[in-house]
């Protein structure tokens, strides 16, 4: 037997000990070479005051073996407890989320009989950098950063995904004809990486008409790759219509470390009951082996499961009265799967894993030392919500303290102008952004900048934040306001 690997294994809460406890006697019995080091986290922390739910020193395990299988944990409600999701994979740079999303009809009741579809999330960047503030009364906002590493890891852990699993197409899903600089920058990574994979089909999908396609005609797809927010929801939308919210398993990959859980959550209302399905972590194990180079082992404990499942031994979520044969609990079926080691399934498409390289992903795009950065204005975020919030009486305002470095193109309430030349229609907040540029083919200092905000204050404007506008390398690096 090959040398033991060490993971760390955390029990977590709810139904997660039963769940670990099944996949564990499934992993030992099936000849996994691991050697698990236990951790604890979840509710029983942050009750003990550690806001993260995980205690300082278990991040030495988890730097240490790299390699996390986790069994979910119960947030509790408010009280300023963090999720430990997304601690772990900011902290350990868990940049990719792997969910594999198939149907297994006839044997487990399915919306769509043959999906087989990978979602690959970006999963730390996105709408989840939590950078969000007041900034009137009336007004909040989170910021959305998207960056070209960030981008090119992503999309390169999408393309090398797919050549290793033999994956035919691989399909970006953005919101680019909205979102033109963040969003548009992942689908031109995406064109640009694409280029390297001549054999992989490649395409691009707007996120609501692709999202429409992922739950009417999901066979179509196969690998997805998407920012975190959109990865969010459609791995849901996909494991749902796929029928197995409790079968699936997920993958969190970085550059060193690899946490692999179920999708589902600590479900508290079965917990105890030994009803809970372990396969959505039995699923996360299989995937957990093949990255730590047991591939047979993988295909063994997969080929097994799928045979019980094909056999219509099934715990209550996904037992129909008909079509099963019996209903079992959380470790008679675990046990049922390592009755069924060695045997593959007759209907299913058996699994058979092969070791996959741990390539190094680069990033492709060095800095550039040309680069050209022209500062040509300044958007300045005001709090205002005088006389009737009347943008010409804003605006005539703004324009007579603007200055000779300035001149005040455009203001937007909420992104759409209102000044000059505004329809009375438009709702207005107190939320106004105001667009000073300067002189065409001119650019402007940080001192002018100063100057401007200065005169701002001197007048009573409460600026509550501005927004330096470049150009980069002549063109244009900020979006234009609706109606500009
Ligand atoms: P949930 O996934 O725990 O449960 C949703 C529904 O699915 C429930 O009806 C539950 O009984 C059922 N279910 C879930 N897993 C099942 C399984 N293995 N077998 C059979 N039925 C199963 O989601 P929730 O109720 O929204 O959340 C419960 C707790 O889990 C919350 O505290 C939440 O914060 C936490 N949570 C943790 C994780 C994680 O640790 N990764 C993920 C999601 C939710």
């Amino acid at each position: 037997m090959s040398e033991k690997r060490k993971i760390t294994v955390a029990h977590g809460d709810g139904i997660g000990p039963e769940i670990m406890k099944a996949t564990l006697t499934i992993l030992e019995a099936a000849g996994a070479a691991i050697e698990p080091e236990v951790i604890e986290i979840g509710e029983q922390v942050y009750h003990r005051g550690v806001s993260s739910g995980i205690e300082p020193s278990s991040w030495d395990s988890l730097r240490s073996t790299q390699v996390f299988l986790k069994a979910p944990i119960t947030t509790p409600q408010g009280g300023g407890f963090k999720s430990l999701n997304v601690t772990t994979r900011k902290t350990l740079g868990l940049y990719a989320n792997v969910r594999p999303c198939r149907s297994y009809s006839p044997f487990v009741a399915t919306r769509h009989d043959t999906i087989d579809m990978v979602i690959v999330r970006e999963n730390e960047e996105d709408l989840y950098a939590g950078i969000e503030h007041q900034q009137t009364e009336e007004v909040v906002q989170c910021l959305k950063l998207v960056s070209r590493p960030g981008c090119e890891k992503i999309v390169r852990y999408a393309f090398e995904y797919a050549e290793a699993y033999n994956r035919k197409k691989v399909t970006c899903f953005t919101k680019d004809n909205i979102m033109k600089l963040t969003d548009g920058l992942f689908h031109r990574v995406f064109d640009e990486i694409g280029e390297e994979y001549p054999d992989i089909e490649k395409e691009h999908m707007i996120i609501d008409i692709g999202s429409a396609i992922l739950a009417d005609k999901p066979e179509t797809l196969d690998v997805v790759v998407t920012l975190n927010l959109y990865g969010d929801i459609i791995s849901d939308i996909a494991a749902q219509i796929a029928g197995s919210v409790g079968l699936g398993g997920s993958a969190n990959i970085g550059e060193s470390c690899a946490m692999f859980e179920a999708i589902h959550g600590s479900a508290p209302t079965i917990a105890g009951k030994d009803v809970a399905n372990p396969s959505g972590l039995i699923n996360a194990a299989i995937m957990m082996l093949v990255h730590i180079g047991q591939p047979e082992v993988a295909t063994h404990i997969n080929n097994a499961w799928l045979y019980t499942l094909e056999s219509g031994v099934h715990t209550a979520d996904i037992y129909r009265i008909g079509s099963s044969k019996s209903l079992v609990g959380t470790q008679a079926f675990a046990e049922e799967i390592v009755k069924n080691l060695g045997k593959t399934p007759k209907r299913l498409q058996p699994a058979e894993y092969h070791a996959v390289q741990g390539k190094k992903l680069h990033y492709s795009t060095p800095p550039d030392p040309n680069r050209q950065k022209d500062l040509v204005g300044v958007d300045v975020f005001i709090d205002w919500n005088e006389s009737n919030r009347n943008p010409k009486v804003i605006g005539d305002g703004l324009a007579a303290i603007s200055g000779d470095d300035f001149t005040l193109r455009v203001i937007t309430n909420r992104g759409v102008k209102v000044y000059p030349d505004g329809l009375p229609e438009t709702f207005c907040t107190d939320h106004w952004r105001c667009r000073f540029v300067a002189e065409e083919g001119k650019t402007v200092s940080h001192q002018q900048i100063i100057g401007l905000l200065n005169r701002l204050d001197e007048n009573n404007f409460d600026f509550i934040k501005t927004e330096q506008l470049y150009n980069i390398n002549g063109q244009r690096a900020y979006s234009l306001a609706q109606g500009q």
